[in-house]
């Protein structure tokens, strides 16, 4: 069998090409070293498969801060609307949650990626599973097909790449393809852990004191070691055995990562506004008032309702401030303090956990080497890439999909255009 395009990797951006490639009548390979196809989308989004987000254009390119501009063009393609459309139209009904997060209506990941590989084999599209791909071959400057761990060569006129990247590897992504990108002349920018949760040495992170609290609706800023403020996140975050994790968190962790880099230092500051919506003042006012209220109260019992009350020990801790105070002897310095900590908590990060343990690898492909119309290599004829292996990573929320499913189409389209008509090895 002669194909035009061998699509390597079936994850959401492999898939999508293949069903845009044979879209366009062209005779298409799929080629996964799994067992299954979309495993890491069968997982993604807790299992529920955060499919895209509803987001305007410019709001998604924003919420993909690793080089999210570079999709314009592909979003020109197929963006958004058209994702949600492609699902509708194949009966698959999704529904937005907050934040603009869509998810299929059944609430599972399992409808998403069936409905791919049907339609991807409806139209044609041949698939190999358990067949690791060894290397993609070039022959005379030009893309000639791939060979298999096995020894087996297949030849295509164009192959798309869309291995992924480093993170959770047991779902097949193991960074197989950066090799072969470098082999075709291709830089790999410095691959790193993002989405990922973050590790702290604070003595109440050890003491594992706060361990599973959840904090809702707060911000989180990162700090630079010059004391300016990088970036600020609001949402949720939680407290783990070893640091924190949860949304806010993991958008933040890119920056850690980066900041500790370029001011080669131990630590990155975050602080946790845990009123975004009051002022110091404002806190300062309302915590005297509550203690006024029940002036024979312990503090420590008088904000119980008011803060998290495994947060509260710590706190007074850090404010300077006796758990056993009473509303008759509260120093006011440190009650100035402990309403500062409420608008600023510290937590000094350590580090990242891994980039296999990462939702996302940041790095990859470097995109100055792509045509961001076409996903096609500028080194190497009839070489495309698409998915995580791009230098392109968005924030959680279905924004990571999005670019692997409007990165895919673009690819699977001009893999065919260029393709067809072309000699089949
Ligand atoms: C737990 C988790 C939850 C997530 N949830 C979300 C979410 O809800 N929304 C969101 O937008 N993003 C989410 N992400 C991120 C998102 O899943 C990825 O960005 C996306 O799957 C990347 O798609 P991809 O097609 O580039 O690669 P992948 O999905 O990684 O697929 C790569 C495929 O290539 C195959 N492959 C690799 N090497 C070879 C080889 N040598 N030969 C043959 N085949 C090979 C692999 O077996 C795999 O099937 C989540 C990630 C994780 C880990």
């Amino acid at each position: 069998m002669h194909y035009d395009v061998i699509v390597v990797g079936g994850g959401p951006s492999g898939l999508m090409a293949c069903i845009a490639a044979s879209s366009r009548g062209a005779r298409v390979l799929l080629i996964d070293k799994g067992d299954k196809l979309g495993r890491k989308l069968g997982i993604s989004g807790g299992g529920r498969c955060n499919v895209t987000n509803n987001k305007e254009t410019e709001e998604l390119i924003k919420h993909i801060p690793g080089n999210g501009r570079f999709l314009y063009s592909a979003f020109a393609h197929f963006n958004n609307q058209d994702i949600i459309r492609f699902f509708e139209d194949m009966g698959i009904k999704l529904k937005e949650e907050d934040r603009g997060r869509m998810f299929p209506v059944s609430d599972k990941a399992k409808t998403v990626v069936e409905a791919l590989i049907g339609r991807a084999r409806g139209q044609g599209v041949q698939m190999r599973v358990n067949s690791p791909v060894q290397r993609v071959l070039y022959e005379e400057g030009r893309t000639a097909g791939v060979r298999l761990q096995s020894g087996e060569s297949v030849h295509a006129a164009c192959v798309i790449v869309a291995t992924g990247g480093k993170s959770v590897p047991h779902t097949g992504s193991t960074g197989d393809g950066y090799p072969w990108a470098e082999e075709a002349g291709h830089t790999i920018t410095e691959l790193y852990p993002t989405e990922v949760p973050l590790v702290s040495r604070e003595a109440f992170i050890q003491s594992k004191e706060l361990q599973g609290l959840s904090l809702r609706d707060i911000t989180v800023s990162v700090w630079n070691a010059k004391g300016k403020k990088v970036v600020q996140h609001e949402g949720d975050l939680i407290f783990t055995h070893f640091g924190i994790s949860g949304p806010t968190a993991l958008r933040c962790s890119q920056f850690v990562v980066k900041l500790k880099k370029q001011f080669e230092v131990p630590t990155v500051k975050l602080t946790i506004d845990l009123f975004p919506e009051r002022s110091t003042d404002e806190l300062y006012d309302e915590t005297m008032k509550l203690a006024e209220q029940e002036p024979k109260k312990a503090i420590k019992n008088v904000l119980k309702g008011f803060l998290q009350e495994r947060m509260i020990p710590i706190l007074l801790k850090k404010a300077g401030l006796r758990e056993d105070t009473t509303y008759d002897n509260i120093p006011k310095q440190p009650w100035m303090q402990l309403a500062a900590l409420l608008k600023a908590f510290p937590i000094q990060i350590a580090d990242t956990l891994s980039i296999e343990e990462a939702f996302v690898t940041g790095g990859g492909v470097h995109l100055k080497e792509i045509d961001p119309k076409t996903m096609m290599s500028k080194r190497m004829d009839g070489l495309f890439f698409c998915g995580e292996i791009l230098d392109i990573h968005g924030y959680t929320g279905g924004y990571n999909i999005t670019a692997a499913f409007t990165t895919g189409y673009t690819a699977g389209l001009h893999a065919a255009e260029a393709a067809i008509g072309q000699e089949v090895y």
